[in-house]
């Protein structure tokens, strides 16, 4: 079930998935920005690690006391300030707000397919609230609309929760290969104009890995 111990589970897993690409999403933002998205990313969700382990394990704190939570909410809110507070650059304030506008749309114990589209289009909604960016402009954002997309259409079909997960992860990761010829018009890659085309967003690349870690938290 996609419950607060599976958001527990996707936020290790991205970062252990983060920490494995670390080097690789340097080496993407090495080419058409300043070679740190790798080292901004693997810094917050190695924060937001630390964060976890030092939480009472679920149920035994106070009551009252907000690590105790038994709602997904509280663990992408988590998420959400310490990725905000750690990671710098363009894409903390992005990932940030992501988390924080997921977290409003979920505070439920459990996730039902729909309940996995509204966390996703929350995302989605506090990136482009954030950065302005539009499909098509080589962003994170042509990771997560196609992710939306996707999700939408999985569970309209009567897809599972996990179906939906499955279905935006595999979308994000051909949208992130999808940015390779897009001209950069937003954040830092925008200052190379043509010399931005040829390349992966970095950060399109890393939301696809945090979108697949959201699968294997599932499985
Ligand atoms: P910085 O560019 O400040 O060094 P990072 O390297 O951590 O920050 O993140 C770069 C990523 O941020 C880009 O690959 C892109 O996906 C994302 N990004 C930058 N500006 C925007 C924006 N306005 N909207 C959406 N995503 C953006
Ligand atoms: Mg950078
Ligand atoms: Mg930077």
């Amino acid at each position: 079930a996609l419950d607060v111990a599976w958001a527990r589970r996707w936020a290790r897993e991205s970062a252990a998935a983060i920490a494995a690409a670390k080097d690789e999403l340097m080496e993407l933002d090495r080419q058409i920005g300043d070679a740190d998205h790798g080292e901004n990313l693997n810094r917050g969700f190695q924060a937001v690690v630390a964060k976890l382990d030092a939480q009472p394990p679920p149920g035994t704190a106070a009551d009252g006391d907000p690590a105790a939570s038994p709602l997904i909410a509280d663990v992408l809110k988590l998420v959400a300030t310490t990725l905000m507070s750690s990671v710098g650059g363009a894409s903390g304030p992005l990932y940030g707000t992501a988390y924080l506008r997921a977290a409003k749309v979920t505070g439920l114990s459990v996730l039902d397919a729909h309940g996995v589209v509204a966390l996703l289009e929350g995302a989605l909604e506090g990136i482009t609230s954030r950065g302005k960016a539009v499909p098509g402009e080589k962003t994170m954002v042509d990771a997560w609309t196609p992710a939306v997309e996707a999700a939408i259409a999985t569970a309209d079909a009567g897809g599972t929760p996990e179906d939906v997960l499955e279905a935006a992860a595999t979308a994000s990761a051909a949208g992130a290969v999808a940015t390779v010829p897009l001209l950069a018009t937003k954040g830092r890659a925008s200052y190379l104009g043509e010399r931005s085309i040829g390349h992966e967003d970095p950060g399109a690349a890393s939301s696809a890995i945090i979108l697949r870690a959201a699968v294997r938290a599932a499985g």
